[in-house]
């Protein structure tokens, strides 16, 4: 019999690691996170954060705490896609918005909420080991002063790309390693670089040198300023020299890649940003082994940039509320194993366009050639824009909903809505700061609150109303997404059996009450 010291150990304290400990507060979890490293690592990565984790951040109440630290989300009005830019701005309003937060600062963020939370943060302490059976997992783990065994009812890999965890889970991780090493650099404006009021540059001894991407026989370089007293530099160069990700880059480095790429020398001002990277496609083939489970670098990796962090929290919190509600007792049969089906489909759809951008930035064929011309043709109408906008921002997953006949709505990210109740205004997001699910009820259906009355020790019902209501009611699951929808003026008799039957499927068996809704 094994005393389990915690319900879940997150193993990895990474942005990913610290959110889902976040989220697994949240649910009710006691939760412990473990990281081999003494102190959080000052190495930039991931430079802010968008797409849909604004939305979450903000349906948590959270947003402002980000914008404190990193300011208001800003337009990201040219996207880097494939070696292309895509032009958001013939669109009203730029749909890519990000919060600048150099990684480490958001890891600190994180790890200052987790904490106030009442997660339990250990730093120094590596997982070298993991067994498990029916109810429990335990790891073995070497902390400061000595190694020791740790029990909990869940254990979740968010232990990046190399995951340990994973392999020790047997989860096999098959993709593709690409051949190109990429290089990053942010600096300083340097004094003899001039940049043009159209956003090109005058480099002395190579006159104009045009924003954005540049192609050569030797690969891909870009340049582009984020205000006039910055400059970022990428280099992308097919090399057979394998790279220690741990090691720096330096400045010379970057300057001889620079060198071979363009054929000529750029002068660099001051370094604030330095990194090297190689692209990988490469997905677990699960995302759970019983009792072990796997988030964010530690279950996918994409072959294109921008991508990945928005990607590895949005895992946190489909999975959070699902081991919560294991934790609390209340979770329905088959109820984590949707935490694979899922998320792993939301990842396939991020490799579709960040493998889609592979194809598009190499070669220099006429195919090739021909590719970019027809892609750089069609991103141009308002249409593909806010497909394309959509999709980067991972803002299009529609998670399959059980049963027939579902509303559009079933399985989207719930709409902020802004909603009049007896008691004042409030808005769909405000609802979700608890991460509680929630029947709201559009339509002053009593016959939907009272075929919900069995789940209100866990289902908060809740009635407004709302400018052209979308649904009659809405049922939002902890992650808001939408698990079921009433039509406008469906029968109830259909609309309740509905009801019950997906209150059923994601918040279990109901509770008996004599109580009127
Ligand atoms: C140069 C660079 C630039 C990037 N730029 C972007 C970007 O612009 N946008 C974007 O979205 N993404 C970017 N990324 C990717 C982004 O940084 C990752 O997606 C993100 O760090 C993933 O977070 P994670 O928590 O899953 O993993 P990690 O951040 O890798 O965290 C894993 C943690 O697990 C710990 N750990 C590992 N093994 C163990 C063990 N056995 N026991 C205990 N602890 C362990 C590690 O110490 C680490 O702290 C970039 C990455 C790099 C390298």
């Amino acid at each position: 019999m094994h005393l389990r010291e915690t319900d879940v150990i997150v193993v990895g304290a990474g942005p990913v690691g610290l959110m889902l400990a976040v989220e697994l507060r949240l649910a009710g979890a006691r939760t412990l996170i473990l990281d081999r490293r003494p102190q959080i690592w000052d190495i930039p990565k991931a430079g802010g954060v968008g797409g849909q984790t604004l939305h979450l951040l903000h349906y948590r109440g959270l947003l402002e705490r980000f914008e404190a630290a990193g300011g208001h989300p800003r337009p990201t009005p040219r996207f880097p896609f494939g070696g292309l830019h895509i032009d958001f701005t013939p669109l009203d309003e730029s749909p890519m918005q990000a919060v600048r937060l150099p990684q480490p600062q958001l890891e600190r963020l994180l790890s200052e909420i987790a904490g106030e939370r009442g997660a339990d943060v250990r730093r120094g302490h590596e997982v070298v080991g993991l067994s498990q059976h029916d109810t429990a997992v335990t790891a073995d783990v070497r902390g400061p002063d000595g190694s020791y065994p740790l029990t909990a009812r869940y254990l979740v890999g968010c232990d990046g790309v190399q995951s340990r965890v994973r392999k020790m889970a047997g989860i096999a991780f098959p993709g593709l390693t690409y051949p190109e090493v990429n290089r990053l650099g942010q600096f300083t404006m340097p004094d003899s670089v001039k940049l043009r009021d159209d956003g090109d540059y005058d480099v002395p001894g190579l006159g104009r040198l045009r924003a954005g991407f540049t192609r050569t026989e030797r690969g891909e370089f870009a340049i582009a300023s984020y205000t006039p007293n910055d400059v970022g530099v990428y280099t992308s160069e097919e090399e057979a020299r394998e790279y220690d990700d741990e090691t720096p880059m330096s400045v010379t480095e970057l300057q001889d890649s620079i060198r071979r790429v363009l054929g000529a020398d750029l002068p660099l001002g001051e370094p604030t940003r330095l990194s090297r990277f190689t692209f990988h496609a490469r997905h677990a083939e699960r995302y759970r082994a019983g009792r072990i489970l796997l988030a964010g670098d530690a279950a996918h990796q994409f072959p294109s940039p921008g991508v990945a962090l928005n990607a590895g929290l949005m895992d946190t919190v489909n999975l959070a509320w699902k081991l919560g509600a294991d934790v609390r007792g209340w979770a329905p049969p088959g109820l984590i194993d949707t935490y694979h089906d899922e998320r792993h489909f939301a990842g396939q759809r991020t490799l579709l366009h960040t493998q889609a951008q592979v194809a598009l930035r190499r070669g220099h064929d006429p195919a090739a050639e021909a590719l970019r011309e027809l892609f750089s043709e069609l991103v141009v109408d308002e249409q593909p824009l806010r497909r394309m906008a959509a999709l980067i921002a991972g803002t299009d997953i529609r998670y399959p909903m059980p049963g027939a006949g579902q509303h559009a709505l079933a399985g989207t990210f719930a709409p902020d809505l802004t909603l009049h109740t007896d008691h004042g205004t409030t808005t769909v997001a405000e609802l979700m700061h608890t991460a509680r699910p929630v029947l709201l009820d559009l339509a002053d259906r009593r016959d939907l609150r009272e075929a919900a009355r069995g789940w209100r020790d866990r289902v908060d019902i809740r009635t407004a109303r709302t400018d052209d209501r979308p649904a009659d009611a809405l049922l939002i699951r902890p992650d808001a997404h939408i698990a079921w929808a009433a039509m406008i003026d469906e029968p109830g008799d259909t609309a309740a059996a509905a009801l019950r039957e997906a209150l059923c499927t994601w918040f279990g068996t109901p509770v008996k009450t004599a109580e009127r809704v």
